[in-house]
């Protein structure tokens, strides 16, 4: 079985991973996506494979992309 098949946002309107930005009325769109992460049972899965792959937009495992992106750089050490 492939992790998606578990997913929580399966039943959810998918526009609601793809905020326009990470500010202002964004927030709370983002929460809202990560209160579905938090009780996913992939979240782990879901985390990974987006940092792995580099997916560059929306909300996945609970992490926005500047999340992703700013993990990726102290994974590396290109950022302080
Ligand atoms: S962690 Fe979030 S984005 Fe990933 S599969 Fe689960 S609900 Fe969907």
């Amino acid at each position: 079985m492939n992790w998606r098949d578990a997913a929580a946002c399966r039943s959810e309107d998918p526009e609601l991973f793809f905020p326009i930005g990470e500010d202002g009325l964004s927030r709370q769109q983002i929460e809202q996506a990560r209160a579905v992460c938090h009780r996913c049972p992939v979240l782990t899965d879901c985390g990974s494979w987006a940092l792995r792959n580099g997916e560059r937009d929306g909300v996945w495992g609970a992490m926005t992309a500047d999340e992703r992106r700013r993990r990726l750089g102290r994974l590396s050490g290109s950022n302080p």
